[in-house]
């Protein structure tokens, strides 16, 4: 029995080949790789989940790594979609359902790309690899390298949420602060690479985080069972978890497990402060431009220009989807209200999705009976410095006068 159905990796861009035993980053033409399957062999199999595990191993047909002793898990994936109904009923949609990355080790959906990623790592004998990152994936991947005992070397920006930089040195990996943006922190990683010869493990530049990630939208899908959600909104900074997605789906698709007429329209939010793909959709455009000045507390989607743009772009087109920015003041108050109505306390990103998803259904996009799922992709205690507070202190003994 086979674990593992990887067949090849493919250029999106320019159709070029590579073997997926031995380490690859970028294509020649500088497109991001993607892997392809046997789907075809594979459909043939009648136990394609395994669903006597309840991470996202249950995939592992599905996954780029083939020994299953190179498997490097903190118990990942399988997240709860909860329902939301009482912020469904504030925003007019009545089938609104959370799936709730914060649930997950290191706090944030960072871990499904790093379980992927650094297992494959491992079966390709990497001992070394680098990374730029606004925070969450630096410190998910340093964390789950300590593992698998692979040293990385992490560059993030001095103002990305400090929790991030101490999960970093914690784990042992090393760690640099820049002075500057994820964009300079990758200029940084680029040149270690180059004088060093580490595996780059950049967002796209190593294949297989996106192969992690699309497990949510296979876990979506299963979540569901015969009803499969009409919009799935998602924050997008690299956009590796929605171009993962839509590759999980049609993926499903292929393989008969997708229920639906339709595939769910895809949504890629991001902040007004950094709103690259927005602007290129609403242009009609198939990239991006860099966005100058980009700021935003909802840290991970701070990405001025990314590498994976004109498949992030190809997703919303071809589902009929949108892209979406919202302000920072509708971040944070959504980030208070979900808390108050709902109990969950999301990350600034989440909270943008939610604001999203509300008003799209202000300007009619999202329709009254439609199911829709907004990604919270991390804790809110990870941005303890997202909510200020103020109580009274009081004396011991003090009575409280209401
Ligand atoms: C990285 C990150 C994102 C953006 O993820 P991409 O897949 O790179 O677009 C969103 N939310 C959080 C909490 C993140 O850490
Ligand atoms: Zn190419």
């Amino acid at each position: 029995m086979s674990f593992s159905y990887v067949s090849h990796l493919e250029c999106p861009k320019c159709g070029s080949i590579y073997a997926h035993h031995k380490p690859n980053q970028l294509c020649q033409c500088g497109s991001p790789l993607l892997v392809n399957y046997d789907l075809e062999e594979l459909k043939n199999e009648n136990e394609i989940i395994n669903k006597e595990r309840n991470g996202l191993w249950r995939y592992h047909k599905l996954l780029p790594v083939i020994d299953p002793d190179h498997v490097v898990s903190l118990g990942e994936g399988m997240t709860p979609l909860l329902s939301m109904p009482a912020l469904g009923e504030k925003l007019g949609i009545a089938n609104l359902l959370m799936k709730d990355e914060g649930m997950i080790p290191t706090g944030s959906f960072k871990a499904r790309g790093a379980a992927v990623g650094v297992s494959k790592a491992r079966e390709l004998g990497i001992t070394r690899l680098a990374m730029p990152t606004n925070g969450n994936a630096g410190a998910a991947w340093s964390l789950y390298c300590a593992r698998a005992g692979i040293k990385p070397y992490i560059v993030m920006p001095v103002d990305a949420p400090v929790i991030t930089r101490k999960e970093v040195a914690i784990s042992g990996a090393e760690l640099f602060l820049v002075n500057g943006l994820i964009s300079d922190a990758g200029k940084i990683v680029a040149s270690l690479v180059k004088e060093e010869g580490f595996y780059d493990a950049s967002t796209l530049k190593e294949p297989y985080r996106i192969e992690g990630k699309k497990t949510m939208g296979y876990e979506i899908l299963e979540q569901c069972g015969s009803e499969p959600p009409d919009v799935i909104l998602y924050p997008t900074g690299g956009g590796v978890g929605l171009i993962g997605i839509y590759k999980a789906l049609k993926e499903f698709r292929e393989l008969g497990l997708f229920k639906g007429s339709r595939l769910p329209r895809l949504v890629a939010v991001q902040a007004e402060g950094c709103a690259p793909i927005v602007k290129a959709w609403e242009e009609h455009k198939s990239e991006s431009e860099f966005w100058e000045n980009s700021e935003t507390a909802a840290f991970g989607i701070n990405v001025p220009k990314a590498i994976g743009d004109f498949l992030v772009l190809e997703a919303l087109y071809e589902t009929n989807g949108c892209a979406v920015a919202v302000s920072e003041d509708e971040i944070s108050f959504t980030q208070r209200q979900t808390a108050e109505l709902e109990g969950s306390f999301i990350c600034p990103e989440g909270a943008a999705v939610f604001a999203a998803a509300k008003r799209l259904r202000e300007n009619g996009w999202i329709k009254a009976d439609e199911k829709v799922i907004c990604l919270n992709t991390g804790q809110g205690i990870k941005y303890p410095d997202s909510v200020s507070v103020d109580p009274p202190v009081l004396e011991p003994g003090e009575i409280i006068r209401k």
